[in-house]
């Protein structure tokens, strides 16, 4: 059976950034740039994306405005007729380059930030004066009255400044924070004993969560979600493998999440080779663990199977060494008890975080 379309097409523009995050869903091995595709080969993907039915296109990477193409880019997809959303750092982006893009089309912006406190924040991202630089650019956000989200990815280290980082959020004026905990496969999984947060912590984040939902209702809208170490039910990741987004990545891997290339053992076909709408209907890849005939009990008749999809292939693998296990996110799967596992063992740290290679790339405004 032929599948419905993805809503959403994440285009991994490069992978240069000058920030260091220990969480980053980058793969270990970071693309060259001297491998992505062009522009002429973007361009091309925006409108096959558009013909197959995506309507947004989220325009990230590492940094994606470390691509000196980025309006002509942006100009291209909203030339398709996608929805564009820019996720950014914000440190390579001036007045007269975010112009550029809301010129050409851009429709959204998604600052990230490491935390509320300048300190920290430089200290988790690896780079020293980034936090000020990205407030700065928030103004030119909003002063160019681009709608704009606050993504504040969140772990031990900056979980209890949550209120702090609702409040930023508030006064930076973002209609939206996302709360989003890390994700931990790759750089995450390297640095998972500094970055799992203890279970006072989470359920301090939850009640604040709620109380700020509450209060600033109408004003700021806050996604958030339990972490997947402290959940009993995994989430449907990314929508289901194959079935809400698809990834392109900096040279033209397309994948069912950003974090497929862990798996062993599997071809990612290229837009090189072929096009959108036949990788998706019909790679080998994205048939692999699409719906529910590749399951085993104890997801096999399982009456969420089709709610959440068996959870995340990427995250079975990891913590078990076999991706198609059952997500040990749910309590139903035999290596559930691995999760305390990772959590008593993170309790005592050794080392320092593991950062995020630094990609060789000009910091100052392109
Ligand atoms: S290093 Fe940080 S800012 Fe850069 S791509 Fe990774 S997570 Fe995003
Ligand atoms: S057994 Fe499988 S399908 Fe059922 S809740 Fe757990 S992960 Fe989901």
């Amino acid at each position: 059976m032929t599948p419905p379309p993805p809503i959403g097409l994440l285009a991994e523009l490069t992978h240069r950034c000058p920030l260091r995050c220990p969480y980053c869903s980058n793969p270990l091995a970071l693309a060259a740039a001297d491998g992505e595709l062009t522009t002429a080969d973007w361009a091309r993907v925006f409108r096959q994306a558009a013909e197959l039915g995506v309507l947004q296109l989220h325009l990230s990477g590492g940094e994606p405005a470390a691509r000196r193409d980025l309006v002509e880019l942006v100009s291209h997809a909203a030339g398709a007729g996608l929805y564009t959303n820019l996720i950014t750092s914000g440190m390579m982006l001036d007045a007269g380059r975010l112009a550029a893009l809301a010129e050409a089309g851009l429709d959204h912006v998604q600052l990230s930030v490491q935390d509320s406190e300048p300190g920290s924040a430089d200290r988790i991202a690896g780079f020293p004066g980034g936090h000020a630089r990205k407030l700065a650019f928030a103004g030119l956000v909003t002063q160019a009255g681009l709608p704009f989200t606050l993504n504040a990815v969140v772990h031990r280290q900056n979980l209890d400044h949550l209120g702090e980082i609702v409040a930023l959020a508030l006064q930076l004026g973002a209609k939206r924070l996302e709360v989003a905990h890390v994700q931990y496969y790759g750089w995450a999984l390297l640095n998972r004993d500094h970055l799992l947060p203890t279970r006072d912590q989470l359920d301090r984040a939850t009640v604040m969560v709620e109380q700020a939902r509450s209060e600033h209702r109408g004003v700021l809208s806050i996604d958030y979600v339990v972490p997947d170490y402290y959940a009993t039910e995994p989430k449907a990741c990314m929508g289901g493998w194959g079935r809400q987004v698809m990834v392109v990545n900096p040279t033209g891997k397309v994948l069912p999440c950003h974090a497929a290339e862990s798996l062993p053992g599997m071809v990612f076909e290229s837009v090189l080779d072929r096009d959108l709408a036949s990788i998706w209907t019909s790679s080998e890849a994205f048939e692999m663990y699409r719906g529910t005939g590749w399951m085993r009990g104890p997801c096999q008749g399982c009456v969420n199977a089709e709610r959440d999809w068996g959870g995340c292939r990427c995250q079975a693998f990891a913590l078990t060494g076999d991706a198609t296990a059952t997500d040990p996110a749910c309590r139903l799967s035999r290596d559930h008890s691995l999760l305390d596992v990772a959590v008593q063992r993170a309790a005592a740290p050794a080392g320092d975080f593991i950062y995020r290679e630094r990609a060789r790339v000009k910091t100052s405004v392109l």
